[in-house]
């Protein structure tokens, strides 16, 4: 059977309040889902909330009501800094990530190498840094449209993961994931082909492969995935998952996708 993760990436979306209502919303659902399907095969399911209602998330967790259903859900930072503590204005670190209830952390997000100017080199130290400090990591990579057309994709994601092989300290093997997110699609609604989508994943098991790290690596895909979409992502043999951006903002939207990520397990087994 496949092992599916979804995560949820909130982006600059919800307040304490809001954050806690989809939360709430999310975590309903999802026991309902359980009493009509029974335990599993369910996805390993993460929400990434701004880091300003990541208390908001961590009370809503420990709710009486939620018991049954909390370990179906863990809580990611959306990015997290290379450095523990210090003076740097504005940024967040693994040790305050995995005190406000954090397990897991997105790292190199587009938005983040875009628009923060983040390069290859500073993702990779903040993926080193967050798996040195005992969060597991999703390192996402993807080409921009330009880079797709001129056939550069995986030149791509070659560089964008080379820096990434030689900083892994040791014992990352299990707590490393891939989310391969072409830059065009997300957001747009222009989802990547699942073919597409396979050959990115193989190539970047390649990589993986080539530059050292140990075992399994599991990718996700990212880019416009919604629950109609969602099973043909699922279905192909080398994605394990989907990082999700505006559709995790509505609770129905986000559990539908849950709901074909478990088909999909199911479906591989
Ligand atoms: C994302 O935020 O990484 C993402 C894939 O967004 P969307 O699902 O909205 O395309």
């Amino acid at each position: 059977m496949k092992p599916m993760t979804v995560v949820g990436n909130w982006k600059m979306h919800t307040n304490p309040a809001e954050a806690r209502a989809l939360l709430r919303d999310i975590l309903r659902g999802l026991t309902h889902l359980r009493e009509i399907h029974g335990s599993g095969p369910w996805p390993r399911v993460l929400v990434a909330p701004p880091f300003t209602s990541l208390a908001a998330c961590q009370e809503t967790l420990r709710d009486d009501e939620f018991a049954e259903t909390v370990w179906a859900i863990h809580l990611a930072g959306q990015d997290v800094f290379w450095e523990a503590e210090g003076a740097y204005t504005g940024a967040i670190s693994a040790p305050m990530l995995l005190a406000s209830g954090c397990r897991e952390a997105v790292v190199g997000h587009s938005e983040r190498r875009r628009i923060f100017r983040e390069t290859e080199e500073e993702a990779a130290k903040k993926a080193k840094a967050a798996l040195e400090a005992g969060l597991e990591v999703f390192f996402c990579v993807g080409e921009e449209e330009k880079e797709r057309e001129r056939g550069e994709t995986l030149a791509v994601l070659r560089r964008q993961l080379e820096p990434l092989w030689s900083l892994l300290p040791e014992g990352s093997q299990g707590r490393l994931a891939i989310a391969y997110e072409p830059v065009w699609a997300i957001g747009t609604g222009k989802a990547a082909q699942p073919q597409d989508a396979e050959e990115a994943a193989l190539f970047i098991r390649e990589e993986a492969r080539k530059g050292g790290y140990p075992g399994d690596l599991p990718v996700l895909y990212g880019g416009s995935v919604t629950p109609e979409n969602a099973g043909a992502y699922f279905q192909v043999p080398s994605i394990q998952g989907a990082l999700v951006g505006g559709a995790s903002l509505k609770a129905a939207s986000f559990l539908g996708i849950l709901e074909a990520a478990r088909k999909g397990a199911e479906g591989s087994s």
